[in-house]
């Protein structure tokens, strides 16, 4: 069920609202709007009697939801979400990159990409501290000493840091060094590692599962949201088919998908993607053309040297030029609304 409340309720009402959730054993989601605040309601095994609230000051509707998700509906949210990381956002008029090698290697290799990063005026620095590998003996990634990597470019760059975690572990470790979760395609269904995230207060990049459909990606991130954690970040990263002139099939179509279905942010990784460095910028150009709120870029100063991923992996020059074209593009889509019927 989802509560409406009228455009000049207060505090105290949606309090009320709350209390009557609590009340009846189930959980409140409050989510201030422009114009007026809802509450998603969870954790009902069946339908609501709407009685229940319908006469409570400030409510002015009390709607029964009848699709599989809640929380990440424009029902209960009708702007999108502009995702606050670190001290920058995602989700708001300015297009996101974050940039970085796949995997942290070593110090001179961190800092040399984060000074390319830096220099292209992106905000965010990704680089994979835990890597999850097809092979048990291929590298693993430094862990740790990574993440302490990472939090030395955030103090000398200023640039957000985005890494992956693969367990509980992982998650504590991200809280304490990073400013945003990724949860890897690998683990898009490992619903504790969702309930795990969303407990924490540090927003969440979810990409997309190598199999997953668009319902899918989005109950994943109905998980987080459920356990109170709203600064999801959904990502496109590519699905296997039958099609393998590259290592995935980057499925643009679900952009204008989500932005009609949900609020939240949603970016795109033509890295993983494509898997050859020569797709990675036309598959930008792309992803930014069909209305992504970001890009998620892989960059190595070597990428000849790179232990993980060197194939898709751009040079510093390549992604410099890469941002250029990009901003250019966003730059004359200007507020497009993403996911309406052409005007004539
Ligand atoms: C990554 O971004 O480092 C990564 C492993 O991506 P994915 O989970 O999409 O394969
Ligand atoms: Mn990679």
């Amino acid at each position: 069920m989802l509560i409406v409340m009228t455009s000049d309720a207060r505090a105290e009402d949606i309090e009320k609202v709350l209390e009557k959730i609590d009340a009846l054993g189930y959980r409140g989601h409050t989510m201030p709007g422009e114009n007026r605040t809802a509450i998603g309601i969870t954790g009902n095994p069946g339908s609501i009697d709407p009685t229940h609230f319908e006469n409570l000051t400030g409510v002015a509707q009390a709607i029964r939801v009848t699709q599989p998700y809640k929380l990440i509906s424009k029902d209960l949210r009708p702007e999108k979400s502009i995702v606050k990381v670190g001290t920058a956002t995602i989700g708001g008029h300015e297009l996101a990159i974050i940039a970085g090698p796949c995997a942290l290697e070593k110090h001179e290799q961190v800092f040399a990409a984060a000074e390319t990063v830096a220099a292209s005026g992106a905000k965010f620095f990704r680089g994979g501290a835990f890597k999850p590998r097809t092979s048990p003996y291929a590298f693993q990634g430094l862990g740790i000493e990574g993440l302490k990597m990472l939090a030395e470019v955030r103090d000398q760059f200023g640039l957000n840091i985005v890494t992956e975690a693969m367990d509980e572990h992982g998650v504590d470790a991200v809280v304490e060094y990073g400013d945003c979760i990724q949860i890897g395609a690998r683990n898009m269904q490992n619903f504790s590692l969702l309930r795990y995230a969303g407990k924490t207060r540090k927003p969440v990049l979810l990409k997309r599962g190598l199999s997953a459909t668009l319902d899918e990606l989005l109950l994943a991130a109905e998980y987080i949201m459920s356990e109170g954690n709203y600064d999801v970040i959904l990502c496109e990263r590519g699905i296997r088919t039958f099609s393998n002139h590259a290592r995935n099939t980057i499925d643009l179509s679900i952009i204008p998908a989500v932005h009609r279905l949900t609020h939240l942010p949603i970016i795109v990784d033509p890295s993983h993607g494509t898997g050859h460095n020569y797709m990675v910028t036309p598959l930008a150009r792309a992803g930014v053309a069909v209305g992504a709120d970001g890009l998620i870029i892989e960059v190595h100063p070597k990428p000849e040297e790179a232990m993980c991923d060197g194939a898709q992996a751009l040079t510093p020059g390549q992604y410099l030029e890469l941002v250029k074209e990009v901003m250019a593009i966003k730059s004359v889509l200007a507020d497009k609304p993403h996911s309406e019927p052409a005007s004539a």
